[in-house]
């Protein structure tokens, strides 16, 4: 995905440009919704992708982070697929990277790896950036930084359950 974009845009730099991505690459249009009773959903027919306002206002770091799942969704279950199912994709508030459902966890996954690429996040460690700080360099939630850089075996523990 960030070849795709570079090739187009210039090669991204830490915090990746998620929204560049969803609406210029990717030609879908992000709403922000006030009320929306979940995090977020994509209406693949539509190509677009709805955001909770107040969720975003809260946090910056779960918006991307819920931008970035939507448009794996996109990317992977729809983009270049005419037979895909027109199924709206919902992200409920209490989504955990452990959902059962495969499809939530390759877009959970998808989101992860593109906004903390594997050999920034690396960069990141290695300059000694802890948890917090490199999580306010990615711009993602603490929990969502914490769980890369355990995914990549960089620290021993998961994040503790919230
Ligand atoms: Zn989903």
């Amino acid at each position: 995905m960030l070849d795709e974009y570079a090739a187009c845009f210039g090669e991204p730099s830490v915090p990746v440009p998620i929204d560049e991505i969803a609406v210029d690459l990717l030609g879908l249009r992000v709403h922000l919704v006030e009320d929306l009773p979940f995090s977020g959903a994509l209406y693949p027919a539509e190509r677009l992708v709805c955001l909770c306002a107040s969720e975003a206002r809260e946090s910056e770091g779960r918006r991307r982070f819920t931008l970035a799942h939507e448009v794996g969704h996109w990317v992977l279950h729809h983009r270049r697929r005419p037979g895909a199912a027109g199924d709206v994709h919902v992200l409920h508030r209490d989504h955990t990277p452990g959902s059962r459902d495969p499809k939530e966890r390759e877009a959970n996954t998808f989101a992860a790896e593109l906004l903390m690429p594997e050999g920034d996040v690396r960069r990141a460690f290695s300059d000694g950036l802890d948890v917090e700080v490199a999580a306010a360099r990615f711009v993602v939630s603490p929990v969502a930084m914490h769980w890369r850089y355990f995914n990549l075996a960089l620290v021993e523990d998961p994040p503790p359950q919230a």
